[in-house]
């Protein structure tokens, strides 16, 4: 039921029902209950009239010893005449042995009414009935016998019919129906009417949304609600950010293209110039081949990055393989590794543990991650010069600095040297074999474990990568 619901109902659908029911139903209702308590009262007004007059006329036969002696009493009898007349009714006399003895239709004269409104009347209980099916009154009026005796000698039965009570609110019901039938076209006109004002403008935006998806239009702008206002920013900020994702993957795969194809340049260079030249002796033919070995080397190990790269951007939570590492001891191994890269330099490698660090993270792409600082430090260096590395941690992180003395980063371009394939000397990167790929992967699994990286550098004297990560992980 709810997925139906979620899945078929229009807005205006809701909004005009909605508007519907509470413009519509109370009214309806009202009308109903207004038709229903005009009867009620009618009715009530109509039995205390009877009442009244009845009693008097009751009064009068008491007075007038109507029962006691033989009935003979005209003036009373044209008075019961006329009233059951006025009443559009009857009226009975019952005596004491619950014989008719007098009936303004004249027709049940000498008959008996046993009924338990008259037995009940004879001990002193007036009764009040009204019959809804058949729509008349039925009332009983006790007549005392002559004196002050208190005995009761006959019941008086009223019967009123209340068919015109019916016939008026009938008349009025008919009146409310067809001003209720008037008002429902009316609200009908204003709700359909209201409700495409009220969602044009969620029109309007639907229309830009589709105009947008075609590639039509590049922004939006609904501001007449504060919401679709909202919305349009939201969705303007969200197609920017897909303009720029898909700039960046241009640029990304331009950028990649230019990469891959300059090995390969190269080494259709060496070849060419290779086959041009006739009788070309063994040594060059071995130092050319020797080139292009390097060249294969380079291309081999930007894919390889260009991979790591991707994977990691893939599923980062899939990806991770976390496990409690001694992060002192991996630093070692980093060192190891690089040491004999170092030596050729004759750079000075050196860690400082400040406090021992258990962390838990993903250790071969930590590993990659530091090793490419390390690189980088003894890369960009001078002769004779020195990679302090440093471990320390508080209660929350462990901070990984790596010091050089090295050339440095210009100010300008330290914020892009993490970007994919940003270098900042293309030769030199060239030369030492980078790809430009090694801050970028770097950054990204520092970002994955949670941490920052940041980078101090002075032009000429040396740099310093700063690694901070928690060192329990948060997936
Ligand atoms: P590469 O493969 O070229 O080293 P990286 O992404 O590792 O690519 O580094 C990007 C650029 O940042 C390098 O080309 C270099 O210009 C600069 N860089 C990185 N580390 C250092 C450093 N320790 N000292 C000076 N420059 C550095």
């Amino acid at each position: 039921m709810k997925r139906f619901w979620k899945k078929t109902v229009s807005m205006r659908a809701v909004l005009i029902l909605m508007l519907f029911l509470i413009g519509f139903l109370p009214m309806a209702v009202q009308g109903r209950i207004l038709l229903t308590s005009l009867r009620q009262s009618q009715i009530d007004s109509r039995t205390l009239e009877i009442q009244n007059q009845a009693l008097i006329l009751s009064n009068r036969m008491t007075q007038a010893g109507y029962l006691g002696g033989e009935v003979t009493d005209t003036i009373l009898d044209s008075q019961m005449d006329v009233l059951a007349d006025v009443f559009n009714g009857r009226i009975v006399i019952v005596d004491e042995t619950y014989r008719i003895i007098r009936d303004t239709f004249n027709l049940a004269e000498g008959k008996y009414h046993i009924s338990s409104e008259v037995i009940r009347c004879f001990r002193g209980e007036t009764s009040s009935r009204y019959n809804s099916d058949k729509h008349y009154l039925t009332e009983t009026f006790p007549i005392y016998a002559a004196g002050s005796t208190g005995e009761i000698d006959g019941v008086m039965v009223v019967t009123a019919s209340t068919e015109y009570i019916l016939n008026l609110t009938d008349m009025v019901g008919e009146k409310v129906t067809m001003f209720e039938v008037m008002a429902l076209i009316v609200i009908i006109a204003v709700v359909l009417l209201a409700a495409g004002l009220y969602l044009k403008p969620v029109y309007v935006f639907r229309q830009r949304l589709k105009k947008i998806a075609s590639g039509d239009a590049e922004e939006i702008h609904v501001d007449d609600y504060r919401e679709t206002k909202e919305m349009s920013a939201a969705v303007s900020q969200a197609f920017t950010k897909l303009r720029e994702v898909d700039n960046s993957r241009q640029e990304f795969v331009s950028n990649v293209s230019h990469e891959l194809k300059t090995p390969i340049t190269s080494i259709r260079v060496l070849a060419d110039s290779l086959m041009s030249m006739e009788d070309a002796p063994v040594e060059l033919y071995r130092e050319f081949m020797n080139d292009i070995s390097d060249e294969i080397d380079r291309e081999s190990k930007i894919i390889d990055d260009l991979l790591t790269l991707v994977k990691m951007d893939k599923s980062a939570n899939q990806v991770m393989n976390i496990s409690q590492v001694n992060v002192g001891s991996l630093l070692e191994l980093v060192l190891k590794r690089m040491r004999p890269i170092a030596k050729k330099r004759n750079v000075e490698l050196t860690l400082e543990t400040i406090r021992e660090v258990t962390a838990e993270v993903d250790e071969v792409k930590l590993s990659q991650a530091l090793n490419n600082l390390v690189e980088n430090a003894v890369k960009y260096n001078r002769e004779d010069g020195w990679v302090r590395v440093t471990l320390d941690a508080d209660h929350k992180f462990f901070t990984v600095r790596v010091a050089d003395s090295g050339i440095g980063i210009p100010e300008e371009f330290q914020t892009r040297i993490f970007e994919r394939f940003y270098r900042v000397d293309k030769a030199r990167s060239r030369e030492t074999g980078g790809t430009g790929l090694g801050l970028a992967i770097t950054k990204n699994v520092v970002q994955m474990h949670h941490g920052t990286i940041q980078v101090q550098s002075v032009e000429g004297e040396g740099t310093v990568f700063t690694v901070q990560i928690p060192l329990t992980y948060i997936s």
